[in-house]
């Protein structure tokens, strides 16, 4: 057998690439991983962290005013200060990157600053020399996008600026109609800007069950949020102090700062694939098997560079399937399905399973349990935010196959549901269970005539 430098090297220290790297290395493997940037990733540095710290931040706001209104609190006018809110944000961030630095050296993987390239199917190039190793997995991640055909499109900051601004921008147009773009929409609304959304198509987040799409537009607008769909900036310009979009209606919008947050692409070009033969398809996602192996066998990727499902957790589910097929004798293939997800708009949507438009598009007869409802918490005060709960259930099985939330809390109460989901409970099960009272989760086990069938 061929002697190598290290038995895997990683080329980068994101969520996936890191867990890859310490559980080889439990597994006995000679383990180096390589990150340019900085350690922890996307979701440590300008993602899942730090966009739920400020999504924290935010919702005091509405919090001290359902508290003074109607909890007999009395907290005066509130005041925010973003530079204070960030400061203590970097020092946390600051804080994580040790603690990932500390895992990686404390479970015997050499973490390597650089950028490194892939020079053959056993070799990499980094900083200036050359190292061989039996495996290579890419685990670069994505970038943040902004679209081309939007003239002026330099004048707009992504996610990864957002992170960094100076100043709350007082007057927000974000554009797109995913995650990041509802999330910071709320961000900022909650802080108290006045922002406006556009999104290109009739709907924003395209891809999740009609009922929570339409219960978080209206509620992003009972917030303040102006929610514009079918609307997209052909124009930015840079004007005093912010800049002025022009919209495809013609229409202006003037603003101290616009965020596209209009996807992500994989970060694949320019690590030596093409040369070596590693496919990547159009966009640039690595092309891998089943058990995340490209089309050269000793190199292998995961996690966004991949882009099968850009999730933190995926990432890292993917690595361990990886570490345990090549060493641990123990081949695993990822499973990509009933994904729980969360979406930290405001209020938080919280998804397993299948929207209702797939459940009807796979299964004959599908019945649906919905129930709109205003939470106790809100007796109390003049809010009108209401709660969505949905089950999705196949009639011949009795499965639950989906489960949909918008509420308070969404993302931790789905998280629970999703281990039922997951293991394929019936609708009669969900009912066999006494709820907590009074709670909103309880709703997901008292739900009991379906309001739609076929
Ligand atoms: P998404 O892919 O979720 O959304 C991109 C949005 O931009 C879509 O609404 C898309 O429209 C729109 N868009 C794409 N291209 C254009 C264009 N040329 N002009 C106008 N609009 C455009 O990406 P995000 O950037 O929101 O997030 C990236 C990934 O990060 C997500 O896929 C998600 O997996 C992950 N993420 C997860 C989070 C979580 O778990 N809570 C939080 C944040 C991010 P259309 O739908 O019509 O294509």
């Amino acid at each position: 057998m061929a002697d190598y430098d290290y038995d895997l090297f990683v080329i980068g220290a994101g969520s996936g690439g890191v867990r890859a790297s310490r559980l080889a290395a439990s597994f006995g493997a000679r383990v180096a991983v390589a990150e340019e940037r900085f350690l922890g990733g996307t979701c440590v540095n300008v993602g899942c962290i730090p966009k739920k710290l400020l999504v924290y931040a935010s919702a005091f706001r509405e919090e001290l005013g359902e508290a003074q209104e109607g909890y007999g609190w009395s907290v005066g006018e509130p005041a925010f200060d973003w530079p204070r809110l960030i400061e203590n944000k970097n020092r946390e961030i600051a804080r994580l990157n040790g603690v990932y630095q500390g895992l990686l050296d404390g479970s015997g993987v050499e973490s390597i600053e650089g950028r490194a390239t892939v020079t053959g199917p056993n070799e990499v190039s980094i900083g200036g020399r050359t190292a061989s190793a039996r495996h290579i997995l890419i685990a670069t991640g994505s970038r943040a996008f902004r679209p081309p055909e939007i003239e002026g499109v330099e004048h707009a900051i992504t996610s990864d600026e957002a992170f960094y601004l100076d100043a709350l921008p007082e007057r927000a147009v974000i554009v797109g109609g995913g995650y990041i773009a509802v999330e910071f929409a709320g961000i900022f609304r909650g802080m108290g800007a006045d922002v406006s959304q556009l999104y290109r198509g009739p709907l924003f987040l395209r891809g999740f069950d009609d009922d929570l799409r339409q219960h978080l537009a209206g509620e992003m607008r009972a917030r303040g949020i102006d929610l514009r769909f079918d609307s997209v900036p052909t124009r930015i310009e840079a004007g005093a102090g912010g800049v002025r979009a022009t919209l495809n209606d013609g229409s202006q919008l003037e603003a101290d700062q616009l965020l596209c947050a209009t996807g992500r692409h994989p970060n694949s070009a320019d690590l030596g694939l093409e040369a070596v033969g590693v496919e990547c398809a159009s966009g640039g996602a690595v092309v891998v098997d089943e058990y995340s192996r490209t089309t050269v066998p000793s190199i292998h990727a995961i996690g966004d560079v991949t882009d099968r499902i850009n999730l933190t957790p995926v990432a890292i589910h993917e690595a361990i399937c990886l570490a345990n097929t090549l060493f641990n004798d123990r081949p695993m293939a990822p499973s990509h399905e009933a994904v729980p997800a969360a979406v930290f708009s405001q209020p938080p949507l919280g998804t397993v399973g299948l929207s209702e438009a797939e459940a009807r598009a796979s299964f004959p007869e599908v019945d649906i349990y919905r129930s709109v409802f205003r939470g106790l918490k809100q007796t109390l005060t003049a809010s009108e935010t209401r709660c969505l709960m949905k089950l999705v259930v196949d009639r011949a099985s009795d499965r639950v196959l989906g489960l949909h939330m918008a509420g308070h809390e969404a993302g931790e109460i789905v998280q629970g549901f999703a281990v039922a989901v997951r293991a394929g409970l019936t609708k009669a099960q969900f009912d066999d269970t006494l709820p907590i009272h009074p709670t909103l989760a309880e709703e997901f086990v008292t739900l009991r005539e379906p309001v739609t069938g076929s």
